[in-house]
């Protein structure tokens, strides 16, 4: 085992992440948890709630990140892009670049005088593309377009946990970092636009991605009504389409893996909320491999929702000056059927996050886990984070795969 007294390096600060970096400082490791967003919790932060428990999407987050904050072998370092790393002698040099944010997220006690004193209300308590969470922390945001510098936040501010300077410079640090391995658990992220344009993905308000909707969902919450986010109307139907851009081979040829329990958990909840709304999913296989998803799944049908199989050609929007609504093209036999509903959700093509896998080679000791590494859940992300770190721990002649039934050493 490699005993250089230098830090690990995890990189992302989502569920994955979290729980390696855990994992290692538990092992006696320092370890560095670069978070290129301003918060941990990856994109599990930006859902409504989450399959199989149907808790708030808070629920798995919170634990971990008051762990990583508090435990003396981590340094979180947020807003921290790892750009780059580099071979040297046993070691990786890692290359980062921190934005500096105006708001301390270390003096900053979340009272909101600086929201109320805003002759501009540049200032909210949380972030846009986060959905509201009642149970999760406020979080700072000044918006630097609506900002005129007038400093009266910062004057207000008990904490003095402003500095407006660096809203106006738009200031990043870049360092060096040397460590002694890397962790990879950079997640995954969205195409934009989505991969297969026969979807129509960004195209009309109402034809959404899943992670769109999962904002959508979570804004209508509490008046328990869905509405076409185009003009706000009642939803009266609503159509999941499945591997849409997935298992392609002219987009993503695999499987996202988490599409089919998201269509189940969203549409049970939708069902649930209003039983008059029509709620279809067109499907290519249903996929539930996980403990208890197959009756997850199951459940969405015998509470009214509509499994179709049939793996629609076509998304697109109606002529609105004649008829509102989205159009799904799909076949049946031989025929060619057309099916008209209020909103579209698109499901499928994640990909890894972009960048950083390539430059693992360059890494003497490097492992990845979560959904990096391959699509999966909250709960294989997890445990793919104690395989991850056992083969880190494990040394760099043996193979990842061989190691993941072994405890972790220090
Ligand atoms: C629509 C949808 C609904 C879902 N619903 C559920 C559900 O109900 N239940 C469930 O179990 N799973 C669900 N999932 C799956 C779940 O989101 C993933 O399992 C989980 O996000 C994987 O965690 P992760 O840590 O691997 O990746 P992520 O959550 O993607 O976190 C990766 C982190 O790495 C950071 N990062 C990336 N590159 C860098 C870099 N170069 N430097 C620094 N930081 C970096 C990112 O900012 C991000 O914070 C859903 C997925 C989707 C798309």
């Amino acid at each position: 085992m490699n005993r250089l007294p230098l830090p690990v390096l995890v990189v992302g600060g989502g569920v994955a992440g979290m729980r390696a970096a855990l994992y290692l400082a538990d092992a006696g490791h320092k370890v560095v948890l670069a978070e290129k967003d301003s918060f941990l919790g990856g994109q599990v932060m930006r859902l409504d709630k989450v399959y199989p428990t149907d808790h708030c999407a808070f629920c798995p987050v919170w634990p971990l990140a008051a762990a990583c904050r508090s435990h003396p072998g981590i340094t979180t370092r947020l807003s921290t892009q790892v750009l780059a790393l580099k071979k040297k002698e046993a070691s990786t040099v890692a290359v980062l670049r921190t934005t500096c944010s105006p708001v301390s997220a270390v003096d900053c006690v979340f009272c909101g005088l600086c929201l109320d004193v805003c002759p501009r209300k540049a200032i909210s308590g949380r972030r846009d593309d986060i959905p509201y969470d009642p149970a999760s922390p406020p979080l700072v945001v000044i918006r630097s377009e609506a900002c005129d510098g007038c400093g009266e936040c910062a004057a207000r501010c008990p904490t003095r946990a402003i500095d407006l300077s660096v809203l106006k410079d738009g200031k990043t640090v870049e360092e060096r970092l040397r460590v002694q391995g890397v962790i990879f658990a950079t997640g995954f992220e969205e195409p934009v636009p989505g991969p297969a344009p026969e979807f129509g993905a960004h195209s009309h308000p109402d034809i959404l991605t899943a992670m769109a909707f999962e904002k959508t969902v979570a804004e209508f919450r509490a008046e328990g009504a869905l509405r076409c986010p185009s003009d706000k109307r009642l939803a009266k139907s609503i159509a999941f389409v499945q591997c849409a851009g997935a298992r392609d081979r002219r987009y993503l040829a695999y499987c996202s893996a988490v599409c089919c329990m998201h269509a189940a958990k969203q549409a049970r909840w939708l069902k649930r909320r209003d039983p008059a709304l029509d709620v279809a999913v067109f499907y290519t296989d249903l996929r539930a491999p996980g403990k208890g998803q197959e009756r997850y799944m199951r459940a969405a049908a015998s509470e009214g929702v509509r499994l179709i199989r049939r793996r629609p050609g076509l998304v697109s929007p109606l002529d609105q000056r004649q008829r509102k609504g989205i159009l799904i093209r799909h076949e049946e036999k031989d025929k060619v059927l057309s099916t008209v509903v209020d909103i579209v959700v698109l499901n499928g093509g994640l990909a890894c996050s972009p960048g950083l896998e390539r430059e693992s080679a360059q890494a003497p000791l490097s492992s990845s886990c979560g959904f990096c590494r391959e699509p999966a859940d909250i709960a294989r992300s997890v445990i793919q984070a104690g395989d991850a770190v056992n083969a880190f721990l494990a040394g760099p002649s043996r193979p990842e795969k061989e190691e993941a039934t072994e405890a972790p050493h220090a």
